[in-house]
Formats: structure tokens, C-alpha cells, sequence
């Protein structure tokens, strides 16, 4: 008998024994961190932008100098010079004075504002109407308006994303500080267990767990070694759960979790370390299992992809996030559901679930085929205490990266 535990709970025991366990930092190139998690807050030791800016093409001036201009009584003023894309402008603007500043050149001293180009226009002997006022501080950025040394940027713990990287390039950086991405073992265990690729005679089924795994792996910023198929048996499946501890830092097994004379992953574990827990009141995914071998982390998840699938993003991806030093968001949304669901077997129930119409419509998935969890848009959560779901009922609905 499984010795039955929450989701909750379960997640409470990993935090318990492996909430302090933290990836060593490595520098990497700018180029390659998207998605990597910073070691270290990121301070700016450069001013963003450097220099006083134009973020038009037009004229710099004083803005009391065209203060209550229109189109009948333009401002006129006396063109000094041209700022220079690129360069420093050594220009200085006196009253009645301006200065020609294309878009991301630096204004003149004196100026403290920019007249767009289509508000003006020249009289052809160096004098510049100027049909419309702006107030100080208009189309220009200051030097360190955007950052300055010392600011904060992104925090230690930041996932990086595309506008990240941009942010660190404009500050100068060409490498970074992050957390060496942990390292996942994956084993597909199951006599009837046959690699994409091979031929399938009857009676066997295709490894989904494998490559779904190790792409789960990549998807929380870990990288993942897929080491094989192995057959129910205690000696394979402990030669293989040995041979994958040597540079890993966590294993993750799928299949003979559960209690039948061929699985063989409890004892396996149990054997070599500690098995902390074994069996989840949850569906799917009661015959899960988790504990520590020479000190690092070890789960088996049921075969049944599905079933593995829930366990891995429940269980293992908050673990990584903590290995990481992060912890990943979730996305979601309240919507009602579309039918009645009934649920009353005293377990959490995941239901994995499309948006239609601005409905949760929940896909069944009684053969746990990982191709219905392929097309859908995201899960909802039974409480295990709930009897079910009523038709029209608010549920919040978890939503799966895309
Ligand atoms: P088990 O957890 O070993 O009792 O397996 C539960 C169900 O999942 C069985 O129908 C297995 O054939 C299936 N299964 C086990 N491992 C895999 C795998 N790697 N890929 C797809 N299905 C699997
Ligand atoms: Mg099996």
C-alpha cells in the first residue's frame, strides 16, 4: 500500500530537505543568457542614456523663447549651428537662438527643449519660424534618465528575458554572472518501454517520457542527459540510478513506481538512499515517488505521461527554481467551466483543460495519452475535498507557456 500524501505536503518535505541547495555561479557571454537566472543583483556603472538627448528631428531651444508662438505669430530665432549625429555638439544656445538636432544627437548647451521639424520652418536667411511652443523638459531625454551608476537593474534571482539582455547591452555589459543551469538525468524504465524510432511490435509502447522530460528539463533553465530505457528489474534500475548520480545533480525516473512485484524504482531508492515519499493523493499521479541518493534529490514519476507531466511541473520545476535561486510565475486566469465535472475520490484532481469561448473546457483523459494534454491551453485544480465542478462554476485555470 502507498502511504498517501498531498501535493502540498510533498512539496513542503522537498522544500524542507533541498530549499538550501544552490547552483554555483559561472560568467557567461551576454549572447547566451536568455533564460539563464542572475547570480548577483545588477547594479548600472554607466549613465543611460550619456548624454542630454533629442528624441526628435528639430530644433533645440529655450522654451521661453517660443513660449505663446502659434501658426499667425510664429517665434522666429536665429539658427547658430548644427548638432552632429555621434558627436559632441560644443554649440552653445543663447535667447533668441537655436540649433539644428537630428533624433539621438546631443543638444546644445543652453536648450532645454526641442521643437519638432514639422512645427518650423526655415525663412532661408538662417532664421527659423517656429509655429508651435513646447514646454521645457519636450523631446529630450536627459543624461541618466533612464539609469544611473548605482541603480538597480534586474535583481539577483532574475530570469533573463529578450528586453533583459537588451537592458545589459545598453549598459555596457558583455557578460554576466548567472547560475550554472542543474544538471537532470532522465530514465524511462518498463519492459514494454520502446524508443521513438524503433520498430514497435504489439504489446510495447512508445517512450513519451524521455524526450518530454528532457525538454520539461530545458524549459525550467536545467539541462537534461536522457540515459535509457531500462527493463524492470532491481539490478538494472539500480545500476542505471548509480551510474546517472555521477554528474547530475537531480534524477528524475518514470515507470515501476508504483507497488506491483515488477517495480522495482521504491526498493531501488530506498536501497540507496532514502525514500521520503511514496504515493500522492492526486490524479493522476498516486504512485509517485521522491527521495535522496548521496545527497541529491531523486523522483519517480508514474509512467502514464500525463501523470508524469503534472508531477514534473508540481513537483520538480519548483524545485529547480530553488536550485536556481528563482521561483517561476504562473499565469492565470478565472473563467467558468463549460461542464459539469465530477470528482469525489478524496485525491486533488488535475484537468488539463482548452479555452473556448471564453470558457475552461475540460479534456478527459482517461488512457493518459500524452495527446491530449498536446492541444490544450492550460489545467484546473480540484481540491480534494470538493465534490466536483457545476457547470458555469468559476475555476482558476493555470495557463501553459507557449
Ligand atoms: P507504470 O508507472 O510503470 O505502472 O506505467 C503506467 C503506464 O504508463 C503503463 O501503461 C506504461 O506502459 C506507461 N508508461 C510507462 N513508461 C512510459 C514511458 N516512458 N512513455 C510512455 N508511457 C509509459
Ligand atoms: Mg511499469
Amino acid at each position: 500500500m502507498l502511504n498517501v500524501i498531498t501535493i502540498a505536503e510533498a512539496q513542503q518535505l522537498i522544500t524542507e530537505k533541498f530549499g538550501q541547495m544552490r547552483m554555483p555561479e559561472e560568467q557567461v557571454p551576454l549572447e547566451v543568457a536568455l533564460g539563464r537566472v542572475l547570480a548577483h543583483d545588477c547594479l548600472a556603472t554607466e549613465f543611460v542614456p550619456n548624454f542630454n538627448r533629442s528624441t526628435v528631428d528639430g530644433y533645440a531651444v529655450r522654451a521661453q523663447d517660443v513660449f505663446g508662438c502659434s501658426d499667425s505669430i510664429p517665434a522666429l530665432l536665429m539658427q547658430v549651428g548644427e548638432a552632429k549625429m555621434g558627436e559632441h555638439t560644443a554649440l552653445k544656445i543663447n535667447s533668441g537662438e537655436c540649433v539644428y538636432v537630428p533624433t539621438g544627437a546631443e543638444i546644445p548647451t543652453g536648450a532645454d527643449c526641442v521643437i519638432p521639424l514639422e512645427d518650423t520652418e526655415p525663412l532661408g536667411d538662417g532664421t527659423i519660424a517656429v509655429y508651435k511652443p513646447v514646454s521645457p523638459g519636450t523631446n529630450l531625454i536627459f543624461r541618466g534618465d533612464d539609469v544611473k551608476p548605482g541603480d538597480l537593474v534586474l535583481p539577483a534571482g532574475r530570469r533573463l528575458n529578450v528586453a533583459d539582455i537588451g537592458a545589459l547591452a545598453a549598459l555596457g555589459q558583455t557578460n554576466v554572472w548567472v547560475r550554472q543551469a542543474p544538471r537532470m538525468a532522465v530514465i524511462s524504465t518498463g519492459d514494454e518501454i520502446v524508443a521513438p524510432g524503433e520498430p514497435l511490435p504489439v504489446g510495447k509502447i512508445r517512450d513519451v517520457n524521455a524526450a518530454m522530460l528532457v525538454a520539461f528539463a530545458y524549459s525550467t533553465g536545467a539541462v537534461a542527459d536522457f540515459i535509457g530505457i531500462i527493463p524492470d528489474n532491481l539490478e538494472a534500475v539500480r545500476a542505471a540510478l548509480q551510474d546517472s548520480l555521477f554528474g547530475h545533480d537531480l534524477v528524475l525516473l518514470t515507470g515501476g513506481t508504483s507497488v506491483g512485484v515488477k517495480d522495482a524504482v521504491p526498493q531501488v531508492v530506498a536501497e540507496l538512499g532514502e525514500l521520503m515519499v511514496h504515493g500522492l493523493a492526486v490524479k493522476p499521479g498516486k504512485p509517485t515517488l521522491f527521495g535522496e541518493v548521496q545527497g541529491k534529490p531523486v523522483f519517480g514519476l508514474p509512467g502514464n505521461p500525463v501523470a508524469a507531466y503534472f508531477m514534473a511541473y508540481l513537483l520538480v520545476r519548483p524545485l529547480v527554481a530553488s536550485m536556481l535561486g528563482t521561483h517561476f510565475g504562473e499565469r492565470k486566469v478565472s473563467l467558468p467551466v463549460a461542464r459539469n465535472v465530477p470528482s469525489n475520490h478524496g485525491r486533488e484532481e488535475y484537468v488539463p483543460v482548452v479555452i473556448r469561448e471564453g470558457k475552461a473546457q475540460p479534456i478527459a483523459s482517461k488512457s493518459g495519452l500524452i495527446t491530449t494534454l498536446a492541444n490544450t491551453d492550460g489545467f484546473l485544480c480540484i481540491p480534494r475535498d470538493k465534490e466536483g465542478l457545476r457547470q458555469g462554476e468559476l475555476v482558476e485555470v493555470t495557463l501553459f507557456e507557449r
